[in-house]
């Protein structure tokens, strides 16, 4: 659960960290650190006016929150989950964020969901108190999680009662582009902002080459891979980031719409590479849900995002479009995906 332990307030005060530099090509930089949306986040923007952009970054995803988490109380997401009669009025940034979440949730064929939440709460993991819940209880709010009975009616907002929304799986992607798009304002042309490991760049580095971006190993607390790219993002989802075990088995965080049961399959994380954060974000636990197979049919049939599957057996599936950017940090079996 978000900052269970600590006063909100008390641990964004211990956490945001500014620190205000020039790097080695004599650019002027600034980083800044923050916990939001649950996550530890870093950014770090160059140019002369980087400190006012950092805040602005701080400021502007510190609103994204406040509007779409499930756990503040008040927040705009929170009234609708515990809305007693529907419609209910909706509008800008949950109203963005849901429309743009239906449209994956339809490519995606329900992989990627954002009416989980009864089912993921369920389990215990929006608060952390952690069960497996008996398969009637499943089946019974299975039925509340079907996207396609969520519409919006120009301000109206019609769910099922019962019905709950969950941008966990999209809101930080979607929090770095609205980040990135204030960054004009202060003449920041080069950027890069860690959002709880969602990665978003801005530009390529001061010195004109790409950022090169770790991608964690889901085998040890290593980094498997990098991948260099400017102007993109580049998220991973991976069961090792929230799980729980009971009896000897481990029931990850990111929940199967079509079992109810947390997902298990051969993919230990999913990463995706695209322009959109967001769509990166929301793509990655859709590529998560679906497994090898069916994310490659996915892939064959978009072909606008780039992806890099880790999975059992020290497998790594990379999409061609990688090829020339990405190294591997250790000798994967490693298998680039055919164009068809
Ligand atoms: P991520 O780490 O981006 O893959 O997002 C995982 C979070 O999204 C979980 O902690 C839940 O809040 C939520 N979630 C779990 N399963 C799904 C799913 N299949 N589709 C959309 N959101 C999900
Ligand atoms: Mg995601």
């Amino acid at each position: 659960m978000k900052n269970r332990f600590f006063p909100f307030g008390l641990l964004s005060l211990l956490l945001s960290v500014l620190a205000f530099s020039l790097c080695a090509c004599g650019e002027a930089f600034c980083v800044r650190s923050f916990d939001s949306m649950g996550a530890f986040m870093t950014v770090r923007c160059y140019g002369e006016n980087a400190e006012d952009a950092c805040r602005a970054i701080e400021e502007t995803v510190r609103t994204v929150e406040k509007e779409i988490s499930v756990t503040i109380p008040g927040s705009t997401v929170s009234s609708i989950n515990s809305a007693a009669d529907f419609p209910v009025k909706i509008g800008g940034t949950t109203k963005e964020l849901l429309v743009f979440s239906l449209h994956v949730a339809e490519i995606t064929d329900g992989a990627f969901n954002p009416a989980l939440f009864p089912v993921s709460s369920a389990w215990g993991f929006p608060t952390g108190e952690y069960s497996v819940p008996a398969g009637d209880e499943i089946r019974r709010l299975l039925e509340l999680t079907d996207f396609r009975n969520i519409r919006i009616d120009g301000a109206n907002l019609y769910m099922e009662r019962g019905m709950k929304l969950d941008f966990g799986a999209v809101g930080k992607g979607f929090a770095g582009d609205c980040a990135a798009g204030r960054l004009a304002e202060f003449g920041v042309a080069s950027a890069v902002l860690d959002l709880g490991g969602n990665i978003c760049v801005i530009g390529k580095k001061p010195d004109g080459s790409d950022w090169r971006i770790g991608i964690k190993s889901p085998w040890d607390d290593g980094v498997a891979a990098a991948v260099s790219v400017h102007d993109c993002s580049v998220v991973t989802s991976g069961g090792y980031e929230r799980f729980f075990v009971a009896d000897g088995k481990t029931y990850v965080h990111i929940i199967d719409g079509a079992t109810g049961f947390p997902v298990e399959n051969e993919i230990l994380s999913a990463t995706v590479v695209c322009r959109s954060g967001a769509y990166a974000d929301a793509l990655s636990t859709a590529v998560f849900v679906l497994g090898t197979e069916r994310a490659v049919a996915l892939w064959q049939a978009r072909r606008d995002f780039e992806m890099i599957l880790m999975c059992r057996g020290d497998s790594v599936l990379y999409t061609p479009g990688l090829t020339g950017s990405l190294s591997f940090i250790h000798d994967f079996k490693i298998v680039e995906i055919a164009e068809e």
